[in-house]
Order: structure tokens, then sequence, then C-alpha cells
């Protein structure tokens, strides 16, 4: 049956507007005001108020299928994108197995469309087995589906490896989206090293563990002419550099987590592990650089590196637990909450970062609405606040320092080509 949505705030060709969405056929027939139609033959759902938008784009998501399932499986991880409002999502690569071979990218492919309720493109490794230095078959994953290559989790730490892989990778035409981590620099630390983990007894990670290796790699991108994407950019001197490079003409575009721009390590009050993600959280001014990178284009998008684990996995504090916190249920709304009901970014700049940014980064469908393309659109309640209790979470992971906190921008309803994936309960 086709659907109306009747007098919504609806982000259309990138400004706020009061219309109506007509869907049919699971693709958008027309967005304008007050559209008549026949109520016998069109199911009109009155969304007066509310804000409607394309539905959402992560470029940066942890499916844990195969392999931990207990974490997080495929199902659970897109139906919680679907509870955030997320319609199209990119998995990492860093499954068991790693689907580094093409065989094995076929399977997890076939297996992301089998059980995925949203539309999930797959990351292929940049590796075999996401830290080798033995480069997989680019040209055979990219016909395959992939988006782009990310041996994300690990830092590569071959410069030559890095070198290579750009060159393929530019040859296929997709992006690199690095995890820039120097390992030794890294050091087995477990939050940002500076006063808080000193006055916590923990050990730190060095900001220059990622900005030295986005140093390299903005040289090898320079070189090689890639398409460079730096996964959750963390420090300013991360911020600084791809802001020299890009006024440079270097090909690079960078994403920031809604964590890293919510939270400092300030806010680690105790030894609590829903506050351990790697990147850490960095300092203040760190983070007062991230959301200047965002404002002045720096920073072209915003993912959430969604990482569900288990309550074993993220027991025995920061020292033990595992790293990583959940973002897909959170995201739009603590980031309105936090930055546009204060007046620090707009909502039509919040929704670019989390729509058509990053479909254009990774040249995906998606990330605007068009009449004849697909329905995939999200409503979302801006005036009711709402608090998540960990057994409100869709996903299987509730690892997040969010559960608790009042946010408003609840989702109500999500459709994926045209199909109610979500729906708010009454
Ligand atoms: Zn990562």
């Amino acid at each position: 049956m086709a659907m109306l949505l009747r007098g919504g705030q609806v982000y259309y060709q990138g400004q706020l507007q009061t219309a109506d969405v007509l869907i049919k056929d699971g693709v958008i027939q027309a967005v304008a005001p007050q559209l008549m139609v026949d109520s016998d033959t069109v199911q009109v759902i009155d969304v007066t108020g509310k804000l409607v938008t394309p539905g959402l784009v992560d470029v940066h998501v942890h499916y844990r299928e195969p392999g931990q399932t207990a974490k997080e499986t495929i199902q659970t991880g897109s139906l919680a994108a679907a509870h955030g409002g997320f319609t199209t999502v990119v998995t990492m690569a860093n499954v068991d197995p790693v689907p580094d071979t093409p065989e094995q990218f076929a399977k997890q492919v076939a297996l992301n469309q089998t059980k995925g309720l949203v539309h999930i493109y797959q990351n292929s490794p940049v590796t075999k087995d996401l830290t080798s230095d033995q480069i997989v078959d680019m040209v055979a994953m990219k016909k395959l589906g992939a988006v782009g290559f990310s041996n994300d989790g690990h830092g590569i730490q071959n410069a030559k490896t890095m070198y290579d892989a750009m060159q393929q990778a530019a040859q296929v035409g997709l992006p690199i989206a690095a995890h820039v981590q120097d390992d030794a620099l890294y050091d087995h630390g477990v939050m940002n090293a500076g006063p808080v983990a000193q006055r916590l007894g923990l050990p730190g990670i060095l900001g220059v563990s990622e900005s030295s290796q986005v140093a390299r790699d903005l040289d090898l991108a320079a070189a090689t002419g890639v398409h460079y994407h730096v996964c959750h950019v963390s420090t300013k001197a991360s911020v600084d550099l791809i802001r020299d490079a890009k006024a440079r003409g270097v090909k690079v575009t960078a994403e920031v987590a809604p964590h890293h721009l919510l939270f400092s390590d300030d806010d680690i009050l105790t030894d609590n592990s829903n506050f351990k993600m790697n990147p850490p959280l960095r300092s203040e001014s760190d983070r007062q650089a991230l959301i200047q990178g965002l404002l002045d284009g720096t920073i072209d998008l915003i993912a959430t590196d969604h990482a569900p684990h288990t309550d074993d996995d993220k027991a025995g504090g920061m020292c033990h637990a595992a790293f990583g916190i959940t973002g897909s249920e959170t995201a739009f709304a603590s980031l309105y909450t936090a930055f546009v009901r204060l007046g620090i970014f707009t909502l039509p700049q919040l929704l670019h970062w989390l729509t058509l940014a990053p479909a254009t980064a990774f040249n995906l469908p998606a990330g605007d609405l068009q009449v004849g393309k697909p329905a995939d659109v999200s409503v979302f309640d801006l005036e009711q606040q709402f608090v998540y209790q960990a057994t409100d979470y869709l996903s299987k992971g509730h690892n997040t320092p969010l559960t608790g906190q009042p946010m408003y921008g609840q989702t109500l309803l999500t459709l994926v080509d045209g199909q109610l994936v979500y729906q708010q309960e009454d």
C-alpha cells in the first residue's frame, strides 16, 4: 500500500521545509506541501512537527558475524541501525574469518544481504588477516561489491605495504579507510595519555600514535593519488594535518565518531570501561578541535564506530575490558541534544554529516530524498525528552555511557525501500 507522511519538517535538498512525502512501490513518489491523496488506497501517517529525513548513513559499524555472534549479529546490528534512524551502513572486515579472499568476501556479502534489515555495504580488508603485509586481490573485491578497503581495528605498520595498497586502491578507484595507529607508540595503553590517565593510574595512549601515522599516510596518499579516508579522527594534531593536506589538494576525507565529539577524558571520573574505546577519548582541546574540524570542512562526516560487546567482554575495568562502545541507537539523539539544541551545529549541518556527506565519500546510492529513488526515510521526534535504559537497545550490546542520559531526537519510524523496519511502540 502507498504511504503518505503528512506534514513533517522534511530535510529535502539540504533544507528543512514543511512538506508531505508520498511513497509507493518502495519509491519516493513526491515531496511537496499538502499533497492530495485517496485515503482508501494510501495509508496516511500524521507526522506534523516531526523531523523527516533521508535514512541516515553510517560508514563505520561492526556486526561481529560470523565469529562473535554473542556480541552482535547482522540482524541485531541492522535492527539497532534502524532504531537509530540509519538505513545504510558500511561494515568493517574484522569478523572471523576475515573475508580476505574473494570466496570469503562473496560469502560475507551474501550473508549481509540475507540477514540485514537495512542496506549493508562491506569494506574489504586491505591485507590478509588485517595484520600481514600481503595485500588482498583488490580487483576481485571491487567486482564483488567492496565499497572500500579497511583494516579497521589495526593500523598498517609497514609504510611500503600502505604505499602499495594505496597504488592498487587508486587503480580500482576505491578509498582506503584507515584506522591510524602506530603500534610501537600505542604501547598497550587503555586511555588517552595525560593527566587523567596519571590520576587514575592507567596506561596511556599517546596522541602521536595516531597523528604520526596520519602524517605518513597523507604523504603516501599525495604520492599515489588514492582517496584516503581517515577513520575516527581523535586528536587536534590529526585535524591540523588533514586540514593542511586538503589545502594542498590531497584527496583525503575524514570521519569523527559521536563519542569523540561528546566526551573528553575529563569525563572519565572512575575506572569505567564504557569510556574505553580505540582511539580513546582525548583532551578537551582535542574535542574542541574535532568540533571546529567539522565546522570548517576538514572533517567530512560523522560515523559511529558501533562496536557492541558482551558484559563479560566489558568486565574488568579499563585495563581488561575490550575496546569500543555501541553507537547506532544513540548517535542522532545524543548529537542533536548536545550540539543542535545548544546552537553549536544547525540541524541541516548535523543531518548533512549523517546522510549525504558519508554517502558521497563512499559513493553510496543513499543520503538524500529523491523522487523516483528508493524510499529510505526516518522520522524523529525532537520535542519529547527520553532516556534509554539498558534494556531499550535492539543491539545485543549496551556498552555505552549514554544509557540513562536524557536526550531528545527519538526515532519514531524507519523505512527501508518503503518498508517499515522500525516503528516506536505507543
Ligand atoms: Zn577503528
